[in-house]
C-alpha cells in the first residue's frame, strides 16, 4: 500500500517547532532542578483518557501517604474532575487547565510549581494530559515517566505509540480483566513493549481494585 510520509523539514513551521522542544527541554531541565533542590521525587504519568491516570494516582496516595508528603499537579483541557477527586485522597492538589493545548510542557508545570507548598512535598505525581502522542516530547522535568494504558484500548496501543513507551521507565497494563472481553492479547501487548524496551518494567494492574499497585509502590520506594 503506498503511504505518504512527511520528508525532513517539510512539515510545516519545524524550524518553530525545534525551537519551541529545545527550549522546553531546558526549562524541564529547571524544574529538575527545583525538584532536586527540595529533595522531591517527581513523577510523569502518562496515558490516554480513560487509561486510568487518575485512579492509578489516588491508590498510590492511599498506599504512600503514610511514608511520603505528596503533591499532585493534574493536567487537564478544561475540567477540575481529576484534582477534586485526587484531593478528597488527601493530597496537595495544583489544577492546570491547558484549554487547547493536547499535553503539559515544562513551563504549565513551573506555573504549577510555583502554586505548591514545595517544603511540604517529597513526592510529586504529574497526571499529564490524556493521549500517547505528543506529551512523549515535552518532558516536564520528572525524574521517572510512567505510561499507563488499560486493555481496552486495544491490541495496537503499543506499536502505534512508540514514542511514548521509548520514553517511559515504567509501563502499566491496565484493567487486564477486561483483556479477554475485548479479544486482546497480553503476552502480546508485553511483547510488543519489550521489543521497544527491553529492560522496562511492565505491571498488570486492575487499577479500580488495586492489583498491581503494589509493584508500582515498591518501584518508587526504591526509585
Ligand atoms: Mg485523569
Ligand atoms: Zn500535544
Amino acid at each position: 500500500m503506498k503511504v505518504i510520509k512527511p520528508k525532513s523539514g517539510e512539515i510545516f513551521d519545524i524550524e518553530l517547532e525545534e525551537s519551541l522542544l529545545r527550549k522546553n527541554r531546558e526549562l524541564a531541565e529547571e524544574n529538575k532542578k527545583i525538584f532536586n533542590q527540595y529533595g522531591i521525587k517527581a513523577i510523569d504519568i502518562l496515558g490516554s483518557i480513560g487509561s486510568g491516570k487518575t485512579t492509578l494516582i489516588c491508590q498510590l496516595i492511599k498506599k504512600l501517604k503514610k511514608d511520603y508528603k505528596i503533591g499532585v499537579i493534574a493536567g487537564d483541557l478544561t475540567t477540575e474532575i481529576d484534582a477534586n477527586l485526587i484531593k478528597k485522597n488527601g493530597a496537595k492538589v495544583v489544577q492546570i487547565n491547558t484549554g487547547k493545548e493536547c499535553h503539559l510542557d515544562a513551563k504549565l508545570v513551573n506555573e504549577a510549581i510555583k502554586n505548591l507548598p514545595l517544603k511540604e512535598i517529597n513526592l510529586l505525581f504529574i497526571e499529564n494530559v490524556g493521549n500517547l502522542i505528543c506529551p512523549a516530547e515535552f518532558p516536564v522535568g520528572a525524574h521517572y515517566r510512567i505510561v499507563i494504558f488499560s486493555s481496552t484500548e486495544g491490541p495496537y496501543t503499543v506499536i502505534k505509540h512508540p514514542h511514548i513507551f521509548k520514553e517511559a521507565d515504567m509501563v502499566i497494563i491496565n484493567k487486564i480483566d477486561l483483556a479477554k472481553k475485548m479479544g486482546v492479547s497480553l503476552i502480546k501487548l508485553k511483547k510488543d513493549i519489550k521489543k521497544i524496551k527491553p529492560s522496562i518494567p511492565i505491571v498488570e494492574m486492575v487499577a479500580k481494585k488495586g492489583k498491581g499497585i503494589e509493584k508500582v509502590v515498591k518501584f518508587l520506594k526504591n526509585a
